[in-house]
């Protein structure tokens, strides 16, 4: 399964194709955002996808085309089980992301039809 990954501000929305800044509650942003919303700080900040409390611990710079060598030299060293433990957390983060895309996509329509019908501006 390939998708594109977006960035989890409804309003940006960017395709992210070269890195993406992930939080521990799986949301991801384009580096411009992260910037906006304080990821890219220290101290504590929250999450501007769902709020969640977060500092610099939770959050990652991933870079989405690894080179060959990073793929090679990033789990050396790890035990089996603590690889087949992270290979079997990182789809979950894109079930997430799938499911978040479909209700902005079925979602979104709606709501901007209603903030019209009621004179508001987006
Ligand atoms: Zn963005
Ligand atoms: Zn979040």
């Amino acid at each position: 399964m390939e998708s594109d990954l977006n960035c989890n501000i409804v309003s940006c929305g960017a395709v992210l194709t070269e890195e993406a800044i992930t939080t521990v509650c799986s949301h991801g942003f384009c580096a411009n955002c992260a910037n906006q919303h304080g990821l890219l700080g220290r101290g504590s900040f929250a999450c501007p996808a769902c709020r969640k409390p977060l500092n610099e611990s939770r959050v990652c710079r991933q870079l989405l085309c690894p080179s060959e060598e990073w793929k090679s030299m990033v789990l050396c060293g790890l035990r089996p089980t603590v690889i087949m433990e992270c290979a079997g957390r990182a789809p979950g983060f894109w079930s997430y992301q799938l499911a978040n895309q479909l209700l902005v996509t079925l979602c979104l329509p709606a709501v901007l039809a209603c903030h019209v019908e009621r004179g508001h501006v987006c």
